[in-house]
């Protein structure tokens, strides 16, 4: 290629249909089961308030001080959105959709945006598939959309099924002591940590606890524990979603240093996380975030959400099985040309994938043409066929050959 060709975005790219098969499939499994817990799906907007996220997300979370795509607008600041928590919750708001009989429970699946440092497997736009019940402070809900997500995880097998990582992060009444337990232990030793920990002990400590470089981990098990500092209703909260996974048969680990990179989860927090990714091992993450719609300007409204990076569980799902016609159109003339297309009409009406090569071509041309798509049989039309009414339908695996009339043809593949 030149050196002005244009490329697509770094870190940006584009999914071809080999690849897209799968995600469809996985998005469709992802729908399918959303519906039957009672989810129903919204579509927010890729761009929102700057405001939305700085307020929502947290001005001192990595995304939101380095990582959003932010522009001005003839005065206004946009953003391209980094995640759907906050604007699900702000259309939430905008809506009232507080005054819906019950729990409101929504899913989403669609692109997001940061503007991460390029690596690997991760992408700047970058897929995901989410969903939120907003409504209740109830265990019981918490322990259901985790229920929720196993039975999507094993329904687009997942092999092996990915560990659940569960942990508790408090609410207002019993996290600032935390906070100042685990400032204060930071005083001492973080001068002996990556710069990553030093700048977050002053900006936000608890993500200190999330750091993944091997030199700080013994520190870190030395610090204060969450779980230690939970008042009565946290602790009795934990409990019971605890309780409601074992009933549920969901094997879950309890995780004190498990932190989110979020600032408004409170309580239960969770991620689910795959050897085989590495030491970026989370498939998903989630949580409760029960201040959040007053932090944006709302009514209280606890809810949970979570969002699968739809890109890695793609990545650990392997590659669907190349797109393959069932029937390959081989017509030798004119007349056959149109029994071809009308055959075809019938046949795709069917649901059967059919292949009418576009120009006329000599016979041995279009079996290899046939084999080349990888087709499983090619049927042959030629003035004999015609006037005999009876077509030849070659399985390309076998080489095995049969002539069926029309109506036998319909019933073989219906
Ligand atoms: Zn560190
Ligand atoms: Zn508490």
């Amino acid at each position: 290629m030149g050196t002005n060709t244009i490329r697509a975005v770094k870190g940006m790219r584009d999914l071809l249909p080999f690849e897209t098969t799968l995600w469809n499939r996985v998005e469709a499994q992802a729908r399918e089961v959303f519906r039957v817990y009672g989810y129903g799906e919204i579509r927010t907007p890729l761009v929102e308030e700057t405001q939305l996220f700085a307020r929502g997300v947290g001005a001192e979370t990595d995304i939101v001080s380095k990582e959003m795509y932010t522009f001005d607008d003839h005065g206004d600041s946009l953003t391209l959105r980094p995640e759907a928590t906050a604007s699900v919750v702000r259309a939430y708001i905008e809506h009232s959709l507080s005054r819906n009989p019950g729990l409101t429970k929504l899913y989403y699946i669609g692109p997001m945006f940061r503007r991460e440092r390029p690596q690997k497997g991760r992408y700047r736009q970058f897929f995901q598939i989410g969903a939120e019940a907003i409504g209740s402070d109830s265990p019981a809900v918490d322990a259901e959309i985790i229920e929720m997500l196993w039975d999507f995880l094993g329904r687009v097998k997942l092999d092996p099924m990915p560990e659940i990582l569960l942990n508790s992060l408090g609410d207002g009444a019993c996290r600032p002591q935390f906070l100042e337990a685990l400032k204060s232990a930071l005083t001492g030793v973080k001068d002996r940590m990556c710069s990553d920990c030093q700048r977050r002990a002053e900006t936000n400590p608890l993500r200190v606890l999330d750091c993944k470089v091997p030199a700080d981990q013994e520190i870190i098990e030395g610090l204060p524990k969450i779980t230690e500092f939970l008042c009565e209703p946290c602790r009795d909260h934990y409990a019971r979603v605890q309780e409601y996974l074992t009933m549920r048969h969901i094997p879950f680990t309890p995780t004190p240093r498990m932190v989110r990179g979020l600032d408004y989860y409170t309580r239960t927090t969770f991620e689910f996380v795959h050897g085989s990714l590495g030491a970026q091992n989370s498939v998903l993450g989630g949580g409760r975030y029960d201040g959040l719609a007053e932090t944006i300007g709302g009514p209280r409204a606890p809810g949970i959400g979570f969002s699968i990076g739809e890109d890695r569980l793609i990545n650990l799902l392997g590659e669907a099985p190349a797109a393959r016609p069932d029937i390959y159109m081989v017509w030798l003339d004119p007349e056959s040309q149109k029994c071809a297309i009308s055959m075809a009409a019938d046949l795709r009406a069917r649901g059967v994938v059919v292949e009418v090569p576009p120009e006329a071509r000599k016979m041995g041309k279009l079996m290899e043409q046939a084999s080349k798509l990888s087709a499983r049989f090619a049927l042959i039309i030629g003035e004999t066929e015609r006037v005999s009414a009876r077509y030849t339908l070659k399985d390309m695996s076998t080489g095995a050959q049969e002539t069926l009339s029309v109506d036998e043809l319909t019933k073989r593949f219906s």
